[in-house]
């Protein structure tokens, strides 16, 4: 880094002094035969206890997953716990400021706007990548969060890795790389910069590749002083039971999440032919995700006439840069061919 890293400067002086909640489960850790410390329903099932607090399971495999040791490690309920925990943690309301890049992922402003702070765009160049100098020169003390969204949503596109090692390098604050669509990606994680770097906070998710968005679950992977940080301030039982366990199993079955992971990138080559083919598509943007973004000549009458299909896709054509798109998630083979035959019936009923 060319200035020096104090990560005590940049967090919120009230996370530093707080006291972090002291759970029975965090008091005892050890193993014992009568648990009559945590005001539990004594009657055993499942999931009559409190969870573990700190996943150590979980961690542990999400850890040999990722080669990575658990202590670089922090899980929240969702993506959505990790972005909020971040701004509480590093953001004063009401003084400082994060900076997103748009188009991007709407969570990260809405996570600000609820805890008063501010919020600098610096929208991406028309290619997609960001303007490296236009975010530095916008760089104030108050700076504290740059989150960077690779493959980004809903742009579809890796940003380079050139442009994010020279913000890792001169940002200063947290550099913030969200994850969420890497395992549909040809880029590599950043998480083999995480030595380099103690500035740089890596989000992933099961909600995507995973196909777990219904247990909620994002990781954090960051130095263990930034971890330590997420430790102290989150929800002591942030992570249930139920999550923990369908996460575990899910770890255990590798190959049922590569096999997913085979389908959908065959369906998203598939797709994007069938649609290449549609007269009223004029641009179909290369895509490292599970969807694909798409710019039409008649978005709101495409979109409009597939809901009447009762096929639901995501209209961005208001959005900067993704003027006329719509935004389509890859879904089953079955899926894509009813998508594919509601467009064609689109075009025939405007013939
Ligand atoms: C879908 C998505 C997520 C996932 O959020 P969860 O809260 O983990 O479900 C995170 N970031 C981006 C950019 C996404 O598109």
């Amino acid at each position: 880094m060319k200035t020096a890293f104090h990560l005590e400067q940049l967090v919120r002086p009230n996370v530093i002094k707080m006291q972090a909640y002291a759970s029975a489960r965090s008091e005892f850790t050890g193993v014992a035969d009568i648990y009559l410390d945590a005001n539990e329903n004594p009657y055993e099932s499942d999931i009559n206890r409190y969870p573990d607090p700190l996943q150590k399971k979980l961690k542990e495999k999400i850890g040999r997953l990722k080669n990575i040791s658990a202590s670089n490690i922090f899980l929240g309920n969702g993506s959505d716990e990790v972005i909020d925990l971040l701004i509480r943690i590093f953001c004063r309301p009401g003084e400082d400021e994060i900076i997103v890049l748009p188009p991007t992922y709407g969570m990260y402003k809405v996570s600000a706007a609820l805890s008063d702070v501010g919020v600098k765009s610096i929208p991406l160049q028309p290619n997609f990548q960001p303007k490296v100098v236009d975010i530095l020169d916008n760089v104030t003390s108050q700076s504290k969060l740059l989150f960077i969204c690779t493959p980004n949503n809903p742009t579809a596109n890796n940003i380079d890795e050139s442009a994010i090692i020279q913000l890792l390098e001169n940002f200063p604050g947290i550099v913030v790389i969200d994850e969420a669509y890497i395992d549909f990606s040809t880029q590599k994680s950043s998480l083999s910069l995480l030595d380099q770097f103690p500035n740089l906070v890596i989000m992933q998710t099961f909600s995507k590749a995973w196909g777990l968005a219904g247990i909620r679950l994002g990781m954090g992977f960051a130095s263990t002083a930034i971890i330590q940080l997420f430790n102290k301030v989150k929800p002591p039982y942030n992570i249930n039971s139920l999550t923990q366990s369908a996460a575990q199993q899910a770890l255990d079955n590798l190959d049922q999440k590569d096999q997913m992971l085979r389908d959908i990138l065959e369906q998203r080559t598939l797709l994007q032919e069938a649609l290449s083919k549609f007269d009223f598509v004029e641009h179909i943007y290369p895509s490292d995700t599970n969807f694909l973004l798409v710019r039409v000549t008649a978005p709101k009458a495409i979109y409009q006439f597939l809901l009447t299909q009762k096929i639901i896709v995501r209209d961005r054509s208001n959005t900067l840069l993704c003027e006329g798109c719509l935004r389509f998630t890859v879904g089953t083979a079955e899926e894509n061919q009813q998508l594919i035959s509601a467009l064609q019936k689109f075009i025939n009923r405007q013939t």
